[in-house]
């Protein structure tokens, strides 16, 4: 291969694996289906706003470290901003963009009244003690507090971050108001303001979806091999809830390696294993397979929770399953997840699958508003009214234009974005 060909196969990998252009891609087919028109597509695509923090901190050995942050609100047309915080080395503003404007889709496509926003910090929270990342969460807060606010802007967990981290944040914003303002986020402890059923609800949507899923491409959750990538709070209560609901969850993954039986795992067992030993590798009651094989098991239906760029165009044929239900955000690149669709394989999208957790986080916001908390049966079944009617109104739309699932959930999106954007008008 000369050099010329090796860097265009080079560049096309990195382009298939920029989130941002995957977004775009799926932003772009679904504005031609509605014929928005240029100037239309170019206010939706842009985010609104981008900050970027230098974040300095005291390490536990008296060393002093700068970390750098984000905070991208793609759009706030139908509401205050909303989206998730992570953590993790390989944060990058390409990457909290797509995230960013993800959420502004999920919203729409779940109709609730918030746009997108999404954070993250560039750091490796495994390697950091409680004190540091107490540190950095508030400083980060301090730093992006102006933008912040339950009318603004209202974060969430993501990735390595969680009730903790929502309970620092919280108090920081609060101590600045000089009122405790419980609304500024959502995924926070029960005690201080949290909702019930907020740590199930992606998974809760995740199980939901693949219900619906089985509904179209027929089907019984007893006869449904599951495959699960991750198990952490998307994964390992999707399996956990799955598994209850019957279906057969033959494997499941951690960042070390996973774990396959076909006769099905005991997932409270498996659940339990983990939390006992830190990774699942050694689970007795199954063989151990490298991470890179996993996604390719015997199976029917898939749930990629653990991050982006898993099922792409060097995997994708290897592919069994005729189900893929995203529990991440944008685990199958653009171009693989078109391969599966040709295929026949029904890709329900991120934007509709886990969906869940912000639904829920939406719930969790309304009752620190009023004051006033619902019982888990009522969050639980509000969620699965909103998630199945989503789920049907994304096929619906599919099936009106003859487009993929993915497409459908865009369609049906920007097209609720875009009426506001239209009835609102331009403020100039
Ligand atoms: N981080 C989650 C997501 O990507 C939840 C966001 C939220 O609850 O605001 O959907």
């Amino acid at each position: 291969m000369s050099s010329g060909s090796a860097a265009l196969e080079n560049k096309a990998q990195q382009d298939e694996f920029n989130p941002f252009l995957s977004m775009a891609r799926g932003f772009d087919t679904a504005a031609d289906y509605l014929g928005l028109d240029e100037g239309l597509r170019e206010v939706l695509r842009t985010p609104d706003r981008e900050l970027k923090v230098a974040l300095p901190v005291h390490m536990d050995d008296k060393s002093i470290k700068v970390f750098t942050g984000y905070r991208v609100q793609h759009n706030y047309l139908r509401g205050p901003c909303k989206g998730g915080i992570r953590f993790a080395p390989e944060v990058n503003l390409d990457e909290v963009r797509a995230l960013s404007a993800w959420m502004t889709w999920k919203c729409s496509v779940v109709n609730i009244p918030f746009g997108g926003a999404k954070g993250g910090v560039i750091c490796d929270p495994r390697a950091m003690s409680k004190g540091e990342l107490e540190q950095l969460t508030r400083r980060y807060t301090a730093a992006i507090m102006d933008i912040l606010g339950p009318d603004r802007d209202v974060p969430a967990p993501d990735m390595n971050t969680g009730e903790q981290t929502m309970a620092w944040i919280m108090d920081t914003y609060s101590m600045h108001v000089r009122r405790t303002t419980t609304s500024v986020v959502t995924g926070k402890p029960l005690s201080i303001g949290g909702s019930r059923g907020r740590r199930e609800a992606t998974g809760r949507g995740v199980m939901i979806s693949a219900n619906e899923a089985l509904k179209i491409v027929g089907g019984r959750p007893e006869d449904t091999r599951v495959v699960v990538q991750g198990s952490g709070n998307v994964g390992g209560v999707a399996a956990l809830l799955m598994h209850r609901e019957g279906y057969k969850i033959v494997s499941l993954s951690d960042m070390y390696g996973s774990i396959h039986n076909a006769d099905g795992l005991d997932v409270p067992a498996v659940m339990a294993y983990l939390e006992e030993n830190g990774r699942l590798s050694g689970y007795p009651e199954a063989e151990a397979l490298e991470n890179s094989e996993q996604l390719e098991l015997d199976c029917d239906l898939i749930v990629p929770a653990a991050t982006e760029n898993q099922i792409t165009s060097a995997n994708v044929d290897r592919i069994k399953a005729r189900v893929v239900v995203e529990g991440a955000n944008g685990p199958t690149t653009a171009i693989a997840s078109e391969a599966l669709v040709d295929r026949g394989v029904m890709v329900v999208p991120d934007i509709l699958a886990n969906a869940g957790g912000v639904t829920v986080s939406y719930f969790e916001w309304v009752q620190d508003r009023m004051g006033y908390f619902w019982t888990e049966e009522i969050v639980n079944s509000r969620l699965e009214q909103i998630m199945v009617e989503s789920f049907k109104e994304v096929a619906d739309t599919a099936r009106k234009y003859k487009v993929s699932m993915r497409t459908g959930a865009y369609i049906l999106a920007i097209d609720r974005v875009a009426t506001v954007l239209r009835m609102r008008g331009l403020f100039a």
